[in-house]
C-alpha cells in the first residue's frame, strides 16, 4: 500500500522488520509504543501487517477507516470483531469505543442493537434450513431470507405482494433448501406456495403467530435489518458489513455460506480473499 510508504511511523516499522529490534531504549519515541507488537509485526508482499489478516492502516488513513469500520451501526464488539480480521493501528480498539458512544445515529436508535440469533439445533449444512419472511418498510415489502447454518441474510425488494413475487424473489438464491420457515402470511399459505414447494422439492413448515418460537430467527433477524434499513442509506452496503463481520463463534456469515471472504471496502490483504474452509467443527461446538 502506497500510503503505507508515506506514512513515516510505517516506514519506520518496515525498516525495524527488516533490520530486526534493538533494545526498546533505543528506539525513536515516537516508535517505543510498537516495540510490545514486534513480534507480530511483519511484511508480506510489501505491506506491513499485524499479525495473518491486519494491514497496519497510516494515520492520514485511519480516521475513514474508523467511520467504514461502524458503517453499519454495529455496537462495539462487533466493530472490533471486524477490525480484527483486517486492520490495525495503536489505540485502535478504544478509538472505536470512543467513537460508538458519541455516534448520533447510534443513540438515536439505542434500544435496538440486537444481533440475530438462532436456536438450536444448528443444521448440517449451509443453506439447508431457510426462514424467510416479509417486512414492510418506508413504502417498501422486503423477503427476508435467513440462512439457519451461516446466519447470512438477504433482502429483496417485493414489488408485486403476492404469492408469484415471493416465490419469484425466492427462487434466485443459492440453491433449494431443505427446509424453508415461514410465518402464516397469504403469500405462504397460498396453493401457489404450496405448489412451489412441492415443484422445487422442499418441507415449508409454518409457524402460528402465537407460537412463532420456530421462527424466531427470521423474527430477530428481521429487527436487525430493519434497524439497519433505518440507519443506513444504502442498505446492500450495510448488509455487506453484516455478513463480513465475524459472529460470535468466529467465521463470518459468508464464510459459512461460501466458504470465501467477501471484498468489502475495507483494506484487506489479499490473501485473505482466497477461498477456504472454515473450521466448521469449532463453529458448532461454540454455538
Ligand atoms: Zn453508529
Amino acid at each position: 500500500m502506497e500510503a503505507q510508504q508515506q506514512d513515516m511511523i510505517c516506514r519506520q516499522l518496515m525498516e525495524q522488520c527488516k533490520m530486526g529490534w534493538p533494545r526498546k531504549e533505543e528506539l525513536k519515541k515516537d516508535i517505543k509504543p510498537y516495540w510490545v507488537h514486534q513480534g507480530e509485526l511483519y511484511i508480506a508482499n510489501g505491506l506491513l501487517m499485524k499479525g495473518q489478516r491486519r494491514v497496519v492502516i497510516p494515520e492520514k488513513m485511519q480516521t475513514e477507516i474508523l467511520s467504514l469500520l461502524h458503517e453499519r451501526h454495529m455496537g462495539v464488539s462487533k466493530c472490533r470483531a471486524r477490525a480484527q480480521q483486517s486492520v490495525w493501528w495503536l489505540g485502535l480498539s478504544s478509538q472505536i469505543a470512543k467513537m460508538v458512544a458519541q455516534c448520533e445515529i447510534c443513540l438515536k436508535h439505542q434500544p435496538q442493537h440486537t444481533e440475530p440469533m438462532i436456536p438450536s439445533p444448528l443444521p448440517r449444512l449451509p443453506w439447508q434450513k431457510l426462514a424467510a419472511d416479509l417486512f414492510f418498510q418506508k413504502g417498501t415489502t422486503y423477503l427476508l431470507v435467513i440462512d439457519y447454518y451461516s446466519r447470512y441474510i438477504e433482502i429483496e425488494k417485493i414489488l408485486v405482494t403476492t404469492a408469484k413475487g415471493v416465490i419469484d424473489a425466492l427462487k434466485v438464491r443459492h440453491g433449494v433448501p431443505e427446509t424453508l420457515i415461514s410465518d402464516n402470511g397469504p403469500q405462504f399459505t397460498s396453493a401457489e406456495f404450496l405448489a412451489f414447494a412441492a415443484d422445487y422439492d422442499f418441507i415449508h413448515i409454518t409457524s402460528s403467530p402465537y407460537f412463532s418460537q420456530s421462527n424466531g430467527g427470521a423474527e430477530r433477524a428481521q429487527k436487525t435489518i430493519k434497524t439497519l434499513l433505518l440507519k443506513n442509506q444504502d442498505p446492500h452496503r450495510a448488509l455487506l458489513a453484516y455478513r463480513v463481520t465475524l459472529l460470535l463463534q468466529g467465521p463470518s456469515p459468508a464464510e459459512m455460506l461460501m466458504s470465501r471472504k467477501l471484498r468489502s471496502p475495507l483494506p484487506q490483504a489479499k490473501s485473505q480473499l482466497k477461498p477456504g474452509w472454515p473450521n466448521r467443527r469449532a463453529f458448532r461446538e461454540k454455538k
